[in-house]
Parts: C-alpha cells; structure tokens; sequence
C-alpha cells in the first residue's frame, strides 16, 4: 500500500487497473519461483507486524527488533518500518525456505497483494480514501505470462486481503493525521511520537502501558469493548489509532469520562 498524491496518481512503472480484468498466475511450477522473496524492499505496516508477531508467537518488541529495520516512512514527520533481509550474498526474506513462505497464512500486505499494488488516496479529514490498484512490471516475474484471468475482487478473495486492507486504510488514515505533523514541536522522536511509534508497531508494550495507565477506565466504553480491546490485538490497535487522534488531534472519536 502507498499513499498517493492526486497530482501523482500514477506512480512511475506502473499501470493503473482500476475496473479491469487482469492476467497472472503465481504457481510453484513458475521459473521465477520465490525470485519475488529475494533482495526485496518492504515497508511493514502496523497490521502485518501484527500478524507476524502472532504467527511467530513472538513479543512485538522482540519481532521488530529481529526483523525490521527503521526507515523513512510516506512522509518526513513519522519513521516507517522495513523488513530486515539475512544478509547473505544475496539477502532475501528472513522467512524463506526452500520450499516457499514459512510464513504464508500471515504474509504481509506487499506480498499478499503482488503484482497489483494499492494506493490509498486521501482525498482529505473526514472523506471516505479513494483506492486504486497498479500492475506493477518486474521483467523477472513470469506470472504475467500464464493464462488465467483476474477481477479485482475475485484477486482481493483469492489473496485473503479484505482485514489487511481494513487496517491499512485506517493506517492510512493515521499516517495522514501524521504528516500534519501533530508533535507539537517536540521534533522527532519525542514523548508524543515514541507513544505513536509503540502504539502502531509494538502492540504488546502498549497493552502494558493501557494496563499500567488503566487508560481503558478513563473512556467511556462499556464491558464487552473493555474486555474485546483488553484480550485482542487487533481490538487493541483499532483503539490505539483512535487514541492517538484523540490525544494528538483532539479528535472526538472517544469520549472521557
Ligand atoms: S513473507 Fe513470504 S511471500 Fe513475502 S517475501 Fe517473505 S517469503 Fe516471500
Ligand atoms: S510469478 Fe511473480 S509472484 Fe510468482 S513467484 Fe514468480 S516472481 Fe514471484
């Protein structure tokens, strides 16, 4: 997924598909199989960091740590996460085996959605974000090659995408919030960001820090939301994003007590 610009719809190398059918199949019988896994440059959201940890039934600050690397985001006020390759002759995904994705049924977003790419278009506070899909072109990429033909919605079933693109749209939305940069002035990396940076990319410090701060019994929200966001990752950063508009924008998304 990438934010993008009106003025820049198209980005450059890609094709916009928006409306149309598209040709690929991806199989294990493909000559390029798995070259998509090598030498790859990938932004992980909070959603896949997420799914990952779970999959690897690691601690979010341990998985972030082993396996992601910081990097510039979308824009200047707020860093992005990379995945960290193994650093062989030629790096390729930490997850990667022989046989394939180690970590298939929780693939991040990038992978799942390959060769398209999303696009998320925010048209501005309080409008709904325009998507639009590109057909990237990579010459090594044979699946462009086999007959058997895709709708948009027929690609997004198949691809298992519908949560991942749920969160992402509502990242979407948060990282916009962001690059208004709403730190009050502290600059990078200040109190206000590194609570932003916990809460989207290391969800199991800010479910101490919800606990620890009894954050959930300073809202009004009622037994059944306290107990789905206590015992719920996912709960848990759907709230964090409000959260953070709240404290950050003076959004009224959540209400005090
Ligand atoms: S997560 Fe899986 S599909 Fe994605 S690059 Fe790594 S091995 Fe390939
Ligand atoms: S067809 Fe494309 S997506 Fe599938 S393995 Fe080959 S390079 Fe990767």
């Amino acid at each position: 997924m990438r934010l993008i610009d009106h003025d820049q719809l198209v980005p450059p190398d890609r094709t916009l598909i928006d409306r149309k059918d598209f040709n690929f199949h991806c199989h294990s019988g493909v000559r390029c199989f798995l070259s998509c896994c090598r030498n790859v440059d990938m932004l992980l959201f909070p959603y896949d960091i997420l799914r990952l940890k779970q999959k690897l039934k690691l601690q979010s600050s341990d998985f972030v740590h082993k396996y992601t690397m910081v990097c510039e985001g979308s824009h200047l006020h707020f860093p992005g996460l990379k995945l960290r390759l193994t650093e062989d002759t030629l790096p390729v995904c930490p997850f990667l085996a022989p046989h394939g994705c180690t970590v298939y049924e929780d693939r991040p977003s990038a992978c799942r959605t390959y060769p398209l790419e999303r696009g998320v278009e925010h048209v501005g506070p309080g409008q709904p974000l325009k998507i639009h899909y590109f057909m990237t072109h990579h010459a090594y990429c044979m699946g462009h090659d086999e007959v058997r033909t895709y709708t948009l919605r027929q690609w997004e079933r198949d691809q298992k995408l519908h949560d991942y693109n749920l969160f992402n749209d509502l990242w979407a939305e948060l990282d916009a919030f962001f690059s208004t940069n709403p730190w009050a002035g502290e600059g990078k990396a200040g109190p206000y960001q590194q609570l932003a940076f916990m809460v989207c990319y290391n969800i199991d410090g800010f479910r101490a820090y919800v606990e620890r701060h009894g954050l959930l019994n300073t809202f009004r929200l009622n037994k059944d939301e306290r107990r789905r966001i206590s015992n719920c990752d996912e709960q848990l950063l759907r709230f964090g994003f409000s959260w953070l508009e709240f404290i950050l924008g003076g959004r009224k998304n959540l209400i005090p007590k």
